[in-house]
């Protein structure tokens, strides 16, 4: 690990004032990327700002229409919170098959959407659930946010406050585990929104989340679910993309069953 300065800010004006500090200051929340990255050389801030025990960034409410999460609300608030069970049950059921207990004590749904892994969870149930990325400078609707492999429409310095999800009638997730990491070779998140309505966001399998068109399209017609095209998926040590392309299926039918239909 290179060295670095450690500062905890006490309130948001704080931390915006000491990022400023230098071009290569970063903020820290849970660590559970950001220090792995570390540890390997991968990354070198030169000034880590903690908003990880901020209170503001610490809120679960109902807001009208959607249900806001404060960036540093950690998977475990939000797998057992009962606001996110009554309101979006796939939020919750995603949360609690993250990683492992130390990872869901620490990590946070603001740092995984920053990093934008593409076989985390949090970034397809913000794309089924027609999110809203609240940061310190503007409101960003979810199509927009995430840009490709690991990468977002945050700017430098730029602070996720809250996350607004639009209340879906229900949704579920389900997600085949990679086996040592616990993060998605392939994951799934419905949401309904009206009688045919379904949101399919798709997570593991490709470069980045993405929504499954061909499968809301095919839903909205009660016609059969399409197989996804192989050729444009994933292919590594886990798995071939045909058969990412075959269990996306088999998941997306496996949560239909999870729906009341
Ligand atoms: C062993 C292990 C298993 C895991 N398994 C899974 C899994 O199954 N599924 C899954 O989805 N994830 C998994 N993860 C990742 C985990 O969910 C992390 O919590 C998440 O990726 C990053 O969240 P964090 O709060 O730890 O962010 P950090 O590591 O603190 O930060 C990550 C990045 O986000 C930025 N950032 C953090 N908060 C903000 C903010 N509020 N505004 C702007 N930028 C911010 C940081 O500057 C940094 O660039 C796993 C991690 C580990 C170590």
């Amino acid at each position: 690990m290179y060295p670095f300065h450690y500062l905890r800010p006490t309130s948001i004006p704080e931390a915006q004032q000491q990022i400023l500090l230098d071009s290569e200051a970063k903020f820290i929340a849970g660590g559970m990327t950001l220090l792995p990255a570390m540890k390997h050389r991968l990354a070198n801030p030169s000034h880590l700002i903690d908003i990880g025990h901020l209170p503001e960034l610490d809120c679960i409410e109902k807001r009208d229409a959607y249900l806001v999460i404060g960036a540093g609300t950690k998977h475990m608030t939000v797998a057992r919170d009962p606001l996110v069970k009554s309101n979006i049950a796939g939020l919750a059921e995603l949360a609690i098959l993250i990683g492992d207990p130390q990872v869901r004590a620490r990590g946070t749904l603001g740092g995984s959407l920053a990093n934008n892994d593409p076989s985390a969870d949090y970034p397809a149930a913000a794309l089924a659930l027609n999110a809203n990325i609240v940061t310190d400078q503007r409101t960003i609707a979810v199509k927009d946010f995430f840009q490709g492999l690991y990468t977002t429409c945050l700017k430098e310095g730029e602070l996720m406050k809250e996350v607004q999800f639009q209340i879906p009638l229900q949704s579920t997730y389900v997600k085949l585990k990679q086996a040592a990491s616990g993060y998605a070779l392939a994951g799934v998140f419905v949401a309904q929104y009206g009688s045919n309505e379904f949101n399919v966001a798709v997570t593991g399998v490709g470069n980045g989340v993405f929504r499954w068109t061909d499968a809301e399209n095919a839903l909205s017609k009660n016609k059969a679910i399409p197989v996804l095209n192989h050729d444009q998926l994933m292919e590594d040590i886990h798995a071939s993309g045909k058969y990412r392309a075959h269990m996306t299926k088999v998941l997306l039918e496996k949560a239909l069953t999870q729906l009341t239909r």
